[in-house]
């Protein structure tokens, strides 16, 4: 296992749509297993495959709180088959866009399909904090990121400061 580098925005690279995994195999896992390791050093909940730079629908999570045992979970492929039409508001972050909270009002609940680290199908119901990380890694693997939830003023104005703090990091580095 190995800890990648997490892409910051703004980057094209996380625009992009991620490809569906043909086949849940040892390469993948592999994959899975540095994302997952990648994720705790961070520390997040939640990363999806293209913020290490890989596009491919894959996603990893942990809810489990401080001081309970680590609760890794595995999400290949995952799709949305229903979702709430009552909504819940969390103030969310993202790895991709650091020091950055704002809320955001997604489905409250939802009925997801996906692959398990075996490769094995499963359904399941979310809620709370597992139904708005889920749709927020979800949006990930289509090129959308939470701050484009938010109103175009908010978004710019975090953008301008990533943009900012990077270019700072590139002569710093220089
Ligand atoms: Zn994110």
């Amino acid at each position: 296992m190995s800890i990648r580098e997490i892409i910051v925005a703004p980057d094209p690279r996380l625009k992009q749509v991620s490809k569906p995994v043909e086949k849940v195999d040892d390469e993948l896992r592999a994959l899975m297993d540095d994302m997952l390791e990648t994720m705790y050093d961070a520390p997040g909940i939640g990363l999806a495959a293209i913020q290490v730079g890989v596009p491919k629908r894959v996603i990893v999570m942990d809810l489990a709180r401080e001081g309970e045992a680590p609760q890794p979970r595995y999400f290949v492929n995952p799709e949305i088959l229903s979702s709430s039409e009552d909504t819940a508001v969390y103030e969310e972050g993202c790895l991709s866009v650091p020091d950055f909270y704002e809320d955001v009002e997604r489905p409250a609940q939802c009925r997801i399909r996906y692959l398990d680290y075996q490769g094995e199908i499963r359904e399941e119901d979310c809620d709370e904090l597992f139904a708005t990380c889920i749709q927020h890694e979800m949006d990930h693997l289509e090129g959308v990121l939470f701050i484009d939830h938010l109103s175009k003023l908010k978004r710019s104005m975090m953008l301008k400061k990533l943009t900012k703090a990077k270019k700072l990091q590139e002569k710093e580095l220089a």
